[in-house]
């Protein structure tokens, strides 16, 4: 729920965005708007938000552009790397199978390791199984 919302609701007294003072926190903002979402856009889909800036959000989420990301980690759990693949406009599975194959790729520069590789999709896992 945004600080919007628990604002109209009674739950605070402050909408705004706890990163962006003076900004109030709506759905609009988190996702679109706030400038850490647009570091987390830009990194993920670089030029997206500026071709798209002028469509209003309804559009903007509608747009259909995916992108995918994965993380490496140690035995411990540890952080070791990651990635971010902008990939256009494809399907859930689509995006689930470019994940796949951006992990297999990432594994591979990490050299002679075992991998484990975890996806929200049972098709693309059982291909692959
Ligand atoms: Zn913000």
């Amino acid at each position: 729920m945004t600080n919007a919302n628990r604002t109209k609701r009674g739950l605070m007294e402050e909408p705004s965005c706890g990163l962006c003072i003076n900004t109030e926190e709506t759905t609009e903002h988190i996702l679109r708007c706030c400038p850490q979402a647009i570091q987390v856009w830009e990194s993920i889909m670089p030029g997206m938000l500026r071709a798209n800036h002028k469509r209003s959000f309804v559009d903007w989420l509608d747009a259909g552009q995916a992108g995918c990301g994965g993380l490496a980690r140690n035995e411990k759990g540890d952080w070791v790397a990651g990635f971010t693949h902008g990939i256009g406009s494809c399907s859930a599975e689509s995006a689930e199978a470019w994940a796949l194959l951006r992990g297999i790729q990432l594994a591979q520069t990490l050299g002679n390791v075992k991998a484990c590789f975890e996806s929200d999709s049972k098709r693309i896992v059982d291909a692959f199984s």
